[in-house]
Formats: structure tokens, sequence, C-alpha cells
């Protein structure tokens, strides 16, 4: 038990309690263990590296996969008063020179690192001479072939474990179903770190899915009486996301595109709009929304079926984060299957398609579920379900089950 850590919850981040585990991995870390911690998204991950941070002498090194979070991330630290740097390609050498002074000048409570640089010779031989409070390794799903987000300069993140005994090491993902969880276990040398594993269900959304038929009507038809609230429509495709802003803006709907096409500068102006509330509706790809914190998003649409169901978990999850009732639609149409396929098979090794096919295989029967949706949706990450959760399209009107004749049985078995 470390009473300050209460203080420091108060005073530097502002926060009245612990949400569900944070105590316990914080303690965790403080006492000198390992954890990997699967939380959903939202859930408060950074918090629970973020403070043992201030409380163990030496700057805490954080691992994160893309610039563009580190720096939010390190944006908010500096808000909060916490010395906290990036030190990543983005930097200009004048920049990068600083940020390592600072490190060796014992000035820094946290630094963000990005996995190539952080495994480089020369950055490991200045940890030797440095006090480390701990490692945090944050996505770390992006280790494993099995995660939807391999990431190939993670994998050298593997040799921290042995590397720097005796330093914590904690691990943070939002989506690992156990294939994917043994693999990041294994790959990171976590065999001996504590498992925190908080459930993924979130009961206030509610999850349906269409046969899609007519798309924009049926669209429109759900939209209807949502004009003011906050929403992201995904699809599978920039140039989908395009059509589908236009026919919305025609509509009437104050509707705007965000997709790795466009400029930056776009991009930061949609997002900013978004948050700011000044614009409801977000047709996107799947590039929108890592990273971005605003708890009242009433609706996320699926367009076109995701790729896997760790995707749609997420996507789906950015909804409703404010607890507030909130809707899951997924438009789910074969011929899309058929399409993700294709995309599958375009890229990368037999080993990679194998395993994109069977994730795509399991998106599949989610959509043709008859049973309770967010069973099978929690059973896909381990979790068993006491009871159907009564707020999905199934359990709120069952489908039809069909009397099959005996013809019909017959045709079927052969
Ligand atoms: P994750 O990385 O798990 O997706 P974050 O660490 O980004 O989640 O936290 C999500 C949100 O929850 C942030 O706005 C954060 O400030 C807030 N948060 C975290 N811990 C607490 C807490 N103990 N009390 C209140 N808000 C919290
Ligand atoms: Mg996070």
């Amino acid at each position: 038990m470390c009473p300050q850590i209460e203080q420091t919850l108060k005073d530097v981040f502002g926060f009245a309690s612990f949400r569900p585990q944070q105590r316990e991995i914080i303690e965790d870390l403080l006492a000198g263990r390992d954890a990997f911690v699967l939380m959903p998204t939202g859930g408060g991950k950074s918090l629970c590296y973020q403070l043992p941070a201030l409380h163990r002498p030496g700057v805490a090194i954080v691992v994160s996969p893309l610039i563009s979070l580190m720096k939010d991330q390190v944006d908010a630290l500096k808000a909060q008063g916490i010395k906290a740097a990036c030190y990543n390609s983005a930097l200009e050498a004048q920049e990068a020179r600083q940020v390592l002074a600072r490190l060796h000048g014992g000035e820094l409570d946290l630094l963000y690192v990005a996995p190539e640089r952080l495994m480089s010779e020369d950055f490991l031989g200045r940890l030797r001479e440095l006090q480390i409070a701990l490692f945090a390794i944050d996505e770390a799903h992006c280790v494993s072939q099995w995660g939807h987000d391999f990431r190939p300069e993670y994998i050298q993140l593997g040799r921290l474990r042995q590397k720097f005994p005796g330093i914590p090491l904690i691990a943070l993902t939002a989506t690992a179903e156990p294939h994917t969880r043994k693999d990041i276990i294994a790959r990171l040398n976590l065999e001996k770190a504590r498992c925190y594993l908080t459930s993924f269900d979130r009961p206030n959304i509610r999850y349906t899915v269409l046969e899609k038929k007519r798309p924009f009507n049926q669209l429109l038809d759900f939209l209807d009486g949502r004009r003011e609230e906050a929403g992201i429509i995904y699809c599978l495709s920039r140039k989908r996301v395009e059509q589908l802003t236009a026919k919305l803006q025609e509509a009437g709907f104050a509707a705007a595109s965000y997709h790795a096409g466009l400029s930056g500068e776009e991009r930061s102006r949609v997002q900013e709009a978004f948050l700011r509330d000044d614009l409801p509706l977000i047709v996107a790809t799947v590039a929108f929304g890592m990273g971005i914190d605003k708890s009242n998003i009433r609706y996320v649409v699926h367009h076109d079926v995701p790729k896997n169901i760790e995707g749609y978990y997420q996507e789906t999850g950015r909804a409703g984060r404010d607890g507030l009732n909130s809707e899951a639609l997924l438009l789910f149409g074969m011929g899309d299957v058929a399409l993700a396929r294709g995309l599958i098979d375009n890229s990368q090794n037999e080993e990679r398609r194998r395993i994109e096919n069977h994730k795509l295989a399991a998106m599949v029967g989610f959509a043709q579920a008859t049973g309770c949706r967010r069973r099978v949706l929690l059973g896909y990450f381990g979790e068993t379900l006491a009871a159907d959760c009564g707020n999905c399209d199934t359990c709120l009107d069952p489908p039809e089950m069909v009397e099959v004749t005996e013809d019909a049985r017959k045709a079927l078995s052969c």
C-alpha cells in the first residue's frame, strides 16, 4: 500500500478515484513486478504506467506505435505539469539532441519512444547509464502476428525483459483474443507477469446487424432522428467514404470524410470539429479514431463488414464512453465479405492470409449469429456471459426459426 498514490491521482491527474484494476496494477509496478493488462479502450490504461512513473526514481520509457498517439499523450502530460517528451523520427536533429540532453540530465519523468529507436544499440547503451523507473509497452498486440495491427518493429521489444532485469515492465492492450494474448506474453517474455483482464462488456451499446439490401435507405432510416447526435460511419475504402459523404451531404446531413488520403491539415480540421461538437457525423475508413477521446458518440455504423472482430469491437467501442445508451449498427452483405476476402488474398504471406481469413470467418459468424450477439462478441475474447444480454437485436427481436421440411433437410444435407 502506498498512500501517496491517492494524492498524486487527485493532485496531478485530477481524478477522484481509481477505475477498476488501476490501483492493483500501479501497486504491482511500484513493487517492481511485471504486469500484462488487457483492458478495453477508454478503460484508463495510460494512468497505470503514468502514475507509477512519478513514484519510482528515474525515467519511465513508454513505447507506442504511432507518432500522433505519442504526441497527444505527451501534450496532455505536459499540460498537467508532468515532465514528458517524445523521441521519434518526427523530431528535428536539434530537438532530438535537446530531448537526449534532458534524458541524461535526469529531467524527464516519462519518455515516449518509437520501438525501432528504443531497440537501437545506441539508445540501449544510453539507457544502461540511466536510472529507469519502468518500461511500458502500449498497444502491445502490435507484437503479435495474431493481432490485427502487427508491426514488425515491435518484435525486437522481446529482448527488453532480459536486457533490463529488475526493472518492471508493463504491456497493455485493448484487443487480444486468447491466441493473441498468449502470443504477446511469449514474445515479450512476460511469463512471470501478473495478468489483469478486465471485462470487455459494454452493456450500454446495443448491437444490431441488418442484412444489407438498400444500404443508403437503411442508413437514412437509422439516422432518422439522429441528425444532431455525434456518430461515425465506417466504410471499407476511401472511395466509398467519399461517395457516401457526398450522398449524405446532398440529403442535408452535416457530414465530413476522414481517411488517410486527405492532407494532415484537413484531417485535423475534421477531427477537431467533431471533438468540439461542431460537426456531428464523420464518414471514415479505419484510419479514424485511434486515440480519440470523445465521450458522447451516440452511434457507430459499419456500412461494410469489418475484416475482423477486434477492429469491429474497437470501432463500436468508441460509442457511449459516457455510459449512456448508444448504438452499433452493421450493414452486412455477402458481397462485402467477398471484397474483404479479395483484399486479404492480395496481401502478405501465406501464414498471415490464413490468420486473416480465420478472423474474417469469425466476423461473418458474428453477423450471422441467431443467438445473443454480445455472447458471440465476448466469447471471441474468451469471456462467457451468465445470461443473454437483452440489449442486442437478436435478444430484443429473436429471429424466426424456419421450419425445415423433410425435402429441404435432404437438400441441405447433400
Ligand atoms: P485507454 O488507453 O485504456 O484507452 P486512456 O488511458 O486513454 O484509456 O483513458 C481514457 C480516459 O479515461 C481518459 O480521458 C482518462 O483521462 C480517463 N481516466 C483514466 N483514469 C481515470 C480515473 N481514475 N478517473 C477518471 N477518469 C479517468
Ligand atoms: Mg491507450
